[in-house]
């Protein structure tokens, strides 16, 4: 495959960012899609001609919405309401909600960006988008938590529906949010459908779908780690995060003979030398799930130790699986976890390595699994969730899980088939993104100038 021809890369993104300014996080993930895909799209001019990418990069709808609600103490309080529809070549948007006081406009699009790759991946028949608020869930009861979602949902409901647009959870949105926010939306439309997923299991929910992002980014790297002849037997895993993904990575990890050795959150992180076994992690979910403490408290109850305001990176691992948000390891961290003999990175969360700790990961020829691939599993098992919910019946732990790990296996089949160098070397980054990318690109010639 060619190189990249810098000169269309520049004035490509320059069109990006003049259009889309102080976006950021958009911005940087768009160069990395478009630095994968200009040499592809040389040799396939069918897809500049019918300008695709700069189709992709705009999104179909994008609502902005005021959300109103009342605290406990009778306050009136104001967040900012989103949804980006990105995508729809493939599929009605599906893609998260984030509850967070970072979320801005740029973010969202960087996710939902991502998304539609991500979804194409999965083979599920998926457009991608993404949504939600800067309301910080954080130190809110949960009748404050009930007055938002309901507040947010009593907007978001026309625009969304099971055959248009699917949200789910994302940051700040787990099993109380979505429980909140279906049971708005079945009151506001008079219908039980698939509108989201994520949903408890008595109410439509699938099993397996609260650890599939994370049991899906550990299969991912059970698949890389295979590439070298290797597995999860033995190998010291560094895990950012506490969270939904943080915990279920941190499950499956341990399942395959790994020893999580940090999680963390926006705090710090904790270090804990013997590994954080199945008791160890039964307790922080209640921590994390119920009780919303800090992930501090863990080192008064099992030691080990905790470490203020910093990433949890400069802990020698063989694997690192970043579970917390974007831009979590930056160059020099990239560094510290190759000099310490990191071979493999599985990203759990979104976009978490900056561009920079990307091209340390390449340079160095480690395993490198981008977001868009390794954590395409909780996406794919709200596919799953939808495929049920349209069938009206529920399908068995097992066969769930078998589904979800095949899926994940063929997504590095897909990887591999589109990012394997002449030397021999597997580029991810450009293998999620080409094959990714065409499955869109062909429906969107398919359908015309839309
Ligand atoms: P949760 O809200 O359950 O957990 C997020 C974790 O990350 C918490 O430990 C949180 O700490 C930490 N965190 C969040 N923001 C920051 C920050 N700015 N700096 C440091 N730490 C931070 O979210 P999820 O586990 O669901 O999501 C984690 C990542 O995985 C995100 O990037 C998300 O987009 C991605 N993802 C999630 C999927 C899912 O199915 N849930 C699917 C695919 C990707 P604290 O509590 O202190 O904020």
């Amino acid at each position: 495959m060619a190189n990249v021809n810098e000169k269309k890369l520049n004035d490509f993104m320059a069109k990006v960012i003049a259009k889309n300014p102080s976006e950021i996080e958009f911005h940087q993930a768009v160069h990395e899609v478009v630095s994968s895909l200009l040499p592809y799209i040389e040799e396939h001019p069918q897809y500049s001609e019918a300008k695709i990418l700069e189709r992709m990069v705009e999104p179909e709808r994008t609502i902005l919405f005021r959300v109103p609600w009342l605290d406990d103490k009778g306050e009136v309080q104001i967040n900012k309401g989103f949804r980006i529809e990105m995508n729809s070549a493939i599929g009605p948007y599906k893609g998260g909600l984030r509850f967070h006081p970072t979320v801005n406009l740029g973010i969202l699009k960087f996710l939902a960006f991502e998304q539609v790759l991500k979804n194409s991946l999965t083979t599920l028949p998926m457009g991608g988008g993404k949504g939600g608020t800067d309301f910080d869930p954080k130190g809110k009861s949960d009748n404050e938590v009930m007055r938002f979602c309901q507040s947010f949902m009593s907007e978001l409901f026309r625009h969304i529906g099971p055959n248009t647009d699917v949200p789910a959870g994302d940051i700040g949105v787990g099993g109380r949010e979505i429980g909140f926010l279906f049971g708005q939306y079945k009151r506001l439309r008079n219908e039980f459908t698939g509108v989201l997923t994520g949903k408890g299991i008595e109410w439509g929910g699938s099993l397996v779908r609260p650890e599939a992002t994370g049991y899906g980014a550990t299969y991912f790297a059970e698949e890389m780690l295979k590439t070298r002849g290797q597995s999860f037997k033995g190998k010291i895993v560094a895990i950012s995060g506490s969270g939904n993904v943080a915990q279920y990575a941190t499950e499956k990890v341990t399942q395959l003979g790994g020893k999580v050795v940090t999680l963390s959150d926006s705090s710090g992180y904790i270090y804990d030398a013997n590994g954080i076994d199945a008791v160890k992690l039964a307790w922080i979910m209640q921590l994390k799930n119920v009780k919303r403490g800090r992930i501090a408290e863990y080192v008064a109850k099992f030691g080990g130790s905790f470490v203020e305001g910093e990433r949890p990176w400069g802990v020698k691992c063989d694997v690192a699986m970043p579970c917390a948000t974007q831009n979590e390891i930056n160059e020099e961290e990239a560094k510290l976890l190759v000099k310490n003999g990191c071979i493999a990175v599985s990203e759990g969360a979104n976009m978490p390595s900056t561009p920079e700790a990307v091209d340390v990961y390449i340079n160095s020829k480690i395993l490198y699994g981008p977001g868009k691939a390794a954590n395409a599993g909780g996406v794919a098992t709200s596919g799953l969730e939808m495929s049920q919910n349209s069938l009206r019946l529920s399908w068995t732990r097992e066969e769930v899980d078998a589904r979800l790990h095949q899926i994940m296996v063929d997504i590095h089949s897909t990887c591999v088939k589109y990012g394997t160098q002449s030397d021999g070397f597997i580029n991810y980054v450009n293998g999620a993104n080409i094959g990714g990318f065409v499955k869109v690109a062909d429906a969107m010639l398919a359908q015309g100038l839309v």
